[in-house]
């Protein structure tokens, strides 16, 4: 198959999300996941001289086969409900954060009730305190899905390689719950949607520093979709801590269709690209004939949330590994927090993914 040039989707919505805060271990930190990120993507994707178009709208349709229609619900309405609640006079708090979550160890069986307070009401979908909703959120969020659903659209109508400019993030959506700076899941979008349009069996390949839990916990029982990640070890105390460990590897008709690899703190190159060979076997081995990128550039050596120490020519050489599989596809942003560097990181990535 031959590519030259990616064509990348973009919105201006997807800048309307702006975090205010992070809050982790109590403490309240600025955000890391800015709009800036996506204007400094395109800036160097555009001078690359990758052709670059807008998102058209998508309805809902296969947001909710990936997503609980609750979950969905929430995020379109909790911010309203939060400003027309007292908590803004009362404590002066703008953004949507939860105080209690009910855990299944709290309920013990009992039904879950919608609570009165939107505060409690916070909780319910999101399951740590770092992922805050604010005005613009459930927009840019949105708008990030159109654009997925934008770049599955060109894929499918014959383009080999497209890359949605997605922001905020993904990966870390579960079909209904969000964290992990994601709200909804982008790359699982993509995959259902690659599915509906015919594909037999689709892969996710996860390259972002953490691994995608939601995009793993959305595929676990299907054998249609195939996850494979490589991410920082969460055995070594790395988000998402509970999930991402190699004996996670599919269950019932998604037995086998789930490979994780995690990696040491400190992993360069070599044994970062090894893993990501792995990772293409199994896809080619599973026979997908159409492929999703989780392209997070975290992983890169500059990026400070990464405890990984990868270079942009390995990146690069991800990207053609990757398209040496010679798969459709679609690559979907996700994490890479170095302002400097991850508009150049994501555009070397997409000419190794060019070939
Ligand atoms: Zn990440």
């Amino acid at each position: 198959m031959s590519r030259s040039l990616a064509v990348v989707v973009r919105s201006d919505a997807c800048l309307l999300h702006v975090p205010g805060a992070e809050v982790w271990v109590g403490v309240s930190t600025p955000g890391t996941e800015l709009p800036e990120r996506a204007v400094r993507i395109e800036a160097a994707l555009r001078g690359a001289g990758h052709r670059t178009v807008e998102s058209t709208r998508h309805d809902d349709s296969v947001l909710l086969r990936v997503h609980d229609l609750r979950l969905v619900e929430h995020l379109r309405t909790v911010h309203e409900r939060w400003m027309a609640s007292p908590i803004p006079e009362l404590v002066g708090q703008d953004r949507v954060v939860p105080y209690l979550m009910p855990t299944a160890g709290m309920l013990d069986g009992l039904p879950e009730r919608e609570p009165t307070a939107v505060h409690a009401a916070a909780g319910r979908y999101c399951y740590d305190t770092m992922t805050l909703v604010g005005p613009g959120t459930w927009e840019a969020a949105r708008a990030a899905v159109d654009v997925t659903l934008s770049a599955v659209d060109l894929v499918v109508a014959g383009e080999p390689l497209a890359y949605a400019l997605a922001r905020p993030p993904g990966h870390h959506v579960t079909r209904s719950a969000y964290g992990g700076s994601c709200y909804l899941n982008n790359a699982a979008v993509a995959a259902q949607a690659l599915r509906d349009a015919g594909h037999e069996r689709v892969a996710v390949v996860d390259v972002d520093a953490h691994h995608g839990n939601g995009t793993q916990a959305v595929f676990y029982e299907r054998a249609d979709v195939f996850y494979g990640s490589l991410h920082v070890d969460p055995g070594a105390g790395w988000f998402p801590h509970y999930t991402g460990f190699a004996d996670e590897t599919g269950r019932g008709d998604g037995a086998g269709a789930n490979l994780n690899i995690p990696l040491a703190e400190g992993t360069g190159d070599d044994a970062w690209l090894g893993a990501l060979d792995r990772v293409a076997d199994a896809v080619a081995a599973h026979g997908c004939t159409a492929l999703v990128v989780s392209l997070g550039v975290d992983a890169a050596a500059a990026d400070p949330e990464s405890p990984v120490q990868v270079s942009h020519d390995a990146y690069e050489s991800a990207g053609r590994r990757l398209a040496a599989l010679d798969l459709p596809t679609v690559a979907v942003q996700e994490g890479g927090y170095h302002l400097d560097t991850l508009g150049d990181l994501v555009a070397v990535t997409l000419r190794g993914l060019a070939g």
